[in-house]
C-alpha cells in the first residue's frame, strides 16, 4: 500500500517541524491532496492511525482537503478542470491533455504543543 510509505514520510517531517519548535505533540496535520493524485484519502486516516503510534502525532487529527485536479490540452491550448487523471479535454474531446496541478500530497498545516 503506497499510502503506507506517503503517510510515514508526512510524520517525518512532521515531526522534524515539531522537534525544530521544540514542541513535544503534534496536534493536528492538515494535508492537501489533488484529486488527481493516487492516494485515497480513506486509506491515509487508515495508516495515519497506524504509523503515529508510539510517535509525536499520536491522537493527533489528520484533515484532508481535497484539491482539484487541472489540465492543459494540446490540441485547443487551454486550461481544463480535470477530475480523472487520463481524462479528455471537455472542451474537444481530445486526450492530449497534460495534467498541471492536483496531482500531488502536500503538507498544508501542523498544529503542535
Ligand atoms: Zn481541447
Amino acid at each position: 500500500m503506497h499510502e503506507m510509505a506517503l503517510i510515514e514520510s508526512v510524520v517525518e517531517i512532521a515531526e522534524e517541524v515539531a522537534r525544530q519548535n521544540g514542541a513535544r505533540r503534534i496536534i493536528r496535520l492538515r494535508l492537501d491532496i489533488g484529486e488527481l493524485s493516487i492516494a485515497e484519502p480513506d486509506a491515509l486516516t487508515f495508516c495515519f492511525a497506524a504509523v503515529t503510534q508510539g510517535t509525536m502525532a499520536q491522537d493527533a487529527e489528520l484533515e484532508i482537503c481535497r484539491v482539484a485536479g487541472r489540465g492543459w490540452c494540446l490540441d485547443c491550448a487551454t486550461e481544463i478542470a480535470m477530475s480523472q487523471r487520463f481524462g479528455t479535454c471537455p472542451i474537444c474531446g481530445s486526450h492530449q491533455v497534460q495534467v498541471t496541478g492536483g496531482d500531488d500530497l502536500k503538507i498544508k498545516d501542523i498544529e503542535i504543543n
